[in-house]
This record gives structure tokens, C-alpha cells and sequence, in this order.
């Protein structure tokens, strides 16, 4: 028989976006594959319902769908779209019909609501403004930084994906109290700048999927810090506790009980520090598609260095936002090769990255536009706190720069030149990585030949010495090395040596030392980065789990 079903799984549909404005979204739906038919209903095999089906004979082709604008939310990501249409082009009123009969009507979609983390002032006339607790509604997601939404007075426009969050009832983003990114060492720094008696926030934990209680007090004199781990049952049900006598069903009520009952500890929570601590995240860009600045919105400030490819300054755009101001000195980059890669870079964006806001490229010197980064460069921050960084510390740098490193990898975007230099300290001391894959616009042999007197040749593995083979393992590798500098103040790695003893050195199998500061689990994980081939060193990601065994677990 034509009906009988030969397959039959539950995947994940997603929506057809029936209006330009209809919200991205997914459903689980039970597709029965026949002889003749593929058809999909909601609900279970006992108890369905049917949404739509489509005529196999009308299918044109199957396509593997690339996701790379929009996250799809299931495990199994093999997204497939069926075509009913010559040419690859897509009509879902078609895909829908059910033997020339009236289409099945899908239910009507429920709008995605998303809750503003952050104020947000609209740049351009296609931006839309944020207000910090406001509700929106997602309209599109077709560029993974700016989403497209309408606010309750029906305005629409372009939002930076990163100052809102799901308005779902389990998600903890939304509370003033959490601070996703923050690790041990960021929490210390930020319940001591706040200064507040029962001053907390929730963060995650080393351990993944857990989460930990930061809390400031203080009693006794001087401030100091306990971290709670936040505990979970081992009931059938999962209950939630800080004291074993008080259970709940989620995160966000224990917190609002401890918020008026210490019980048990040193404390109750008083004060969410949390997201009111912190500056709003940077926005990939000033705006939507906007990588061009016009330099008459740019006024100069003070000098704040200079390097390879010029002086770089403090600056503002529209007199209002803080920016780092680099002009490129005549004859020092492959300007044309960069501008085209500018657009690239732009869409790169992380809290542990340096972001790049744009460039002005319709004068000389062309301008680049960057975040600005209060506290300079890694390297100088290291030297001028010798012996000030308590473990915790350098090892919170290492992890943030790991983070960093770890996306650039997804992104599969090698940096080339990773370094303490290389990286830059922000006002809240959270260490950015910089000046990613620029060495490959840098007009100067001395600086791009491995045989050059400004080569990076102490942060370079094997591979890249003998044959220029870069790759996200030669970062690991330079990684390694940064870790060395990190450990060691700032010292300059294997000192005195020559770049050539240092090939030598390298090539005969020996390694950097131990620093003194360094626990021989940390210098474990340096000598993971220096294995001689690049396919036995870790990726990234690897050594971000390995950093986070070695801090200290909280109680
Ligand atoms: P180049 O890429 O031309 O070699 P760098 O990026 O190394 O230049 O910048 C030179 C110096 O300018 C840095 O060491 C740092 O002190 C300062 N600097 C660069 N970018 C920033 C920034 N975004 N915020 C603050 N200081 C910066």
C-alpha cells in the first residue's frame, strides 16, 4: 500500500517565515515518510494531528542547509530543506499543498520575545533603541550580531543581538543578579569595586553546568568574599539548595529566599551586583552593516601608543563613544587587502576579543576604529604589577585570553601573532585579544620573514620556523608562550637569546622552564601548547577545560 509509513522520527521543524516579519522558530514535529508522501503532524504517534505534507513526486531536490547566519537549537545538526522548485527556489504555500487541496494551515506562530539586558541608542534611522527591561519582538535573525525587532510602539529596526536576552522563564540571563562570563577571579573584582555589605551575584561555575554564589561581606572589618556552590539534589525531582534544609524547584527562587534569609550564610543577599557592575558588551559595529566611519564624526584625543603600523590614539565617535583611534602610517600596511578584510573582522565578536568597530578608508592615513582598552597593553600591565597578581589572577588572564583564542578557532581565523603585546587590559582588568591575522598586511620583510629581525620567532612552534605553516595549533603553541609571559611578569621568554640560538634551542627538543609562580599543573598545560607537532597539541577549547580544572573549585 502507497499509505504504509517505511520511516518515521521526530525531527525539528523549523517555521516557515510566512511574513517577511514572522519570528525564527522551531518546533518538534513527527514526519512520516511513505511511498508517496512525506507528511509532518504535531504531536505523538498515538495522539497526532497533521500540519502539512508534501507529494513526493513534486520534490525537486534535497538540500543540506549551510547554518552559519543563524544558531540552529537541536543536538543533531543536520539540517535538510526539500525543494519543490526548479532552480533552488522556495515557496512554501507549494511544499504545503496536500493533494491540490487547501493548504494545511500552520498555527499561528508565537512571537519571540526577547528582554533588554542593556539601554541601546539607535546609531542610524534603520537601528532601533533599547531600554534596559523592556520587552521586544524578534522579527529576524539573518545576521548573527543585529536582529531585527519591533518594540510596543511598533518601531522596528536592527538591535545588537548581545543586549537581549530570551524572555523564557528559565533563563537566568534576564536577572540583574547573574553574570554569565564572570569566573572567580572577576566576581572578587567586582563584589570589592561595589564595596556593598551582602553585595552578590550568581555566576557559572569552573565545573560546567553548575553554578556558584559570590557574596561580599564586611563583618569583622574588612571586606571579604565567599563563593557558595549551588548544590542539587539527588532526588528524583532536581531541587536546588545553599542550605541543606531550604530546597527549591529553581535557581531564582533560592535566590530570592536567601535574599531575605541568610540562613546558614555569612550573609543574605542584599545587593545584586551582577549586570549593574558592568558595562553594556560592544556591539559588533557601531550599527547594522556599518563598517565605514566618517572620520568628521572622530575627535582625537591623547596618544596612547604606537606600534608597527603607526600612532594610536584615544578618540570619540560622536562625541560619545570612547574609541582607539589607529592611523596607519604611509607605506606600512597592504591597505587594499585589509579593507577587505575589515569586513570580515567586523563580524568577529566577543567579550574576550578587542572589537573592531570600522575603519575610514576615503582619506590618508586610512583609520582603524577599535574598542578602547582603559588599562593598555598586556605586557605593561604584567611588568608594572610584578609580583602583585595572586595565581588566581594569572590564571584568570590566561583563561580569558583561552577564551578569546577558542572562538577565533571556531571561526576557523588564525591570529598569527599571539602574544602578551598582543593583547590589551580593559578598566574592569578583563584581558582582550588584539591585532588578530594583521601581521599578514604588515609591509616589512623584517617583520613577515621567519628569518626577519622582528619576527616573533620566541612565540613561534616548529612548523611556522621551518615551513610558514600557521595554523590554530601554531596559536597554541604562541599561546603556551603568552602563558610563560603571563606567569613570569612579562619577562621576555628564553632572555638573552638570539632568535637563531632560539630556532636551535627549540629544534633540538627544549623547552621554556618552569616559571616560579607556575603549580606543575599549569606548566602541564604550557608544555601541551610546545608538543613539537601540531596535530599533539590541544585546540583551544581543550585547554579552556584544562585551565578550569586548575582553578580552585568553590565550596
Ligand atoms: P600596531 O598594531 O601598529 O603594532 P599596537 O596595536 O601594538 O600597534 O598598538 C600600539 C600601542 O598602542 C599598544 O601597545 C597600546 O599601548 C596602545 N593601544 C593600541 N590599541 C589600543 C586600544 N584599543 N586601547 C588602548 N590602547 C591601545
Amino acid at each position: 500500500m502507497n499509505a504504509d509509513p517505511i520511516l518515521q522520527e521526530t525531527l525539528i521543524k523549523r517555521s516557515q517565515q510566512k511574513k517577511r516579519i514572522s519570528p525564527l522558530n522551531y518546533k518538534e514535529r513527527l514526519f512520516v515518510l511513505t511511498k508517496s508522501r512525506l507528511t509532518y503532524y504535531e504531536g505523538r504517534s498515538e495522539k497526532k494531528h497533521k500540519k502539512g505534507s508534501i507529494d513526493l513526486q513534486k520534490i525537486k531536490c534535497a538540500e543540506i542547509v549551510k547554518h552559519d547566519s543563524s544558531p540552529i537549537p537541536c543536538q543533531n545538526k543536520y539540517p535538510f530543506q526539500l525543494n519543490n522548485l526548479p532552480g533552488g527556489g522556495w515557496k512554501p504555500s507549494e511544499y504545503l499543498s496536500e493533494d491540490n487541496e487547501e493548504e494545511v494551515a500552520e498555527e499561528e506562530e508565537e512571537a519571540e520575545l526577547v528582554l533588554a539586558m542593556y539601554d541601546f541608542e539607535a546609531q542610524e534611522p534603520h537601528d532601533l533603541s533599547l531600554i534596559k527591561g523592556e520587552e521586544y519582538v524578534l522579527l529576524t535573525k539573518s545576521d548573527i550580531h543585529w536582529w531585527r525587532a519591533r518594540d510596543k510602539d511598533g518601531n522596528e529596526g536592527y538591535i545588537p543581538s548581545n543586549y537581549v536576552t530570551e524572555k523564557k522563564s528559565s533563563n537566568l540571563e534576564k536577572y540583574e543578579w547573574y553574570c554569565k562570563n564572570a569566573n572567580r577571579s572577576k566576581a572578587e573584582y567586582l563584589l570589592k569595586s561595589e564595596d556593598k555589605e551582602g553585595g552578590f551575584l550568581v555566576r557559572d561555575s569552573s565545573q560546567s553546568g553548575m553554578y556558584t554564589v559570590s557574596l561580599y561581606t564586611k563583618f569583622g572589618g574588612e571586606g571579604s568574599i565567599r563563593h557558595y556552590h549551588i548544590k542539587i539534589s539527588e532526588t528524583p525531582h532536581r531541587l536546588y539548595y545553599l542550605a541543606e534544609k531550604h530546597l527549591f524547584d529553581n535557581i531564582p527562587d533560592l535566590i530570592e529566599y536567601h535574599q531575605y534569609n541568610a540562613a546558614g550564610l555569612v550573609t543574605r543577599l542584599r545587593y545584586p551586583v551582577g549586570r549593574k557592575g558592568r558595562h553594556a558588551p560592544k556591539t559588533a559595529g557601531f550599527s547594522y552593516d556599518k563598517w565605514e566611519i566618517n572620520p568628521s564624526e572622530l575627535t582625537f584625543m591623547k596618544e596612547l601608543g604606537s606600534g608597527q603600523f603607526g600612532v594610536v590614539r584615544l578618540g570619540k565617535w560622536r562625541a560619545q563613544h570612547k574609541v582607539a583611534i589607529k592611523a596607519i602610517r604611509e607605506g606600512a600596511m597592504c591597505e587594499e587587502d585589509f579593507i577587505e578584510e575589515a569586513k570580515v573582522m567586523m563580524k568577529l565578536s566577543h567579550p574576550k576579543l578587542v572589537q573592531l568597530y570600522g575603519v575610514c578608508t576615503q582619506q590618508k592615513p586610512i583609520y582603524i576604529v577599535t574598542e578602547f582598552m582603559e588599562l593598555g597593553c598586556l605586557l605593561n600591565y604584567l611588568r608594572q604589577r610584578r609580583g602583585q597578581l595572586n595565581n588566581e589572577m594569572l590564571l584568570s588572564i590566561c583563561q580569558d585570553v583561552c577564551e578569546g583564542m577558542s572562538y577565533l578557532e571556531t571561526k576557523k581565523f588564525i591570529h598569527r601573532d599571539l602574544a602578551a603585546r598582543n593583547c590589551l587590559v580593559s578598566e574592569s582588568h578583563v584581558v582582550k585579544v588584539s591585532d588578530f591575522g594583521m601581521t599578514r598586511y604588515v609591509l616589512d620583510d623584517q617583520y613577515t620573514s621567519s628569518s626577519g629581525a622582528k619576527f616573533p620567532v620566541k612565540w613561534s612552534p616548529p612548523e611556522v620556523l621551518h615551513y610558514s605553516k600557521f595554523s590554530s595549533k601554531s596559536d597554541v603553541w604562541s599561546f603556551g608562550v603568552l602563558m610563560w609571559e603571563v606567569y613570569n611578569d612579562g619577562k621576555m621568554p628564553f632572555e638573552t637569546k638570539t632568535n637563531a640560538e632560539v630556532v636551535e634551542f627549540i629544534s633540538s627538543g627544549f623547552r621554556l622552564y618552569r616559571p616560579k609562580q607556575a603549580s606543575k599543573p599549569v606548566y602541564e598545560i604550557m608544555n601541551h601548547c610546545w608538543h613539537e607537532k601540531a596535530e599533539g597539541r590541544p585546540c583551544f577549547s581543550d585547554l579552556l577545560l584544562m585551565i578550569n580544572e586548575v582553578m580552585e573549585p568553590d565550596y
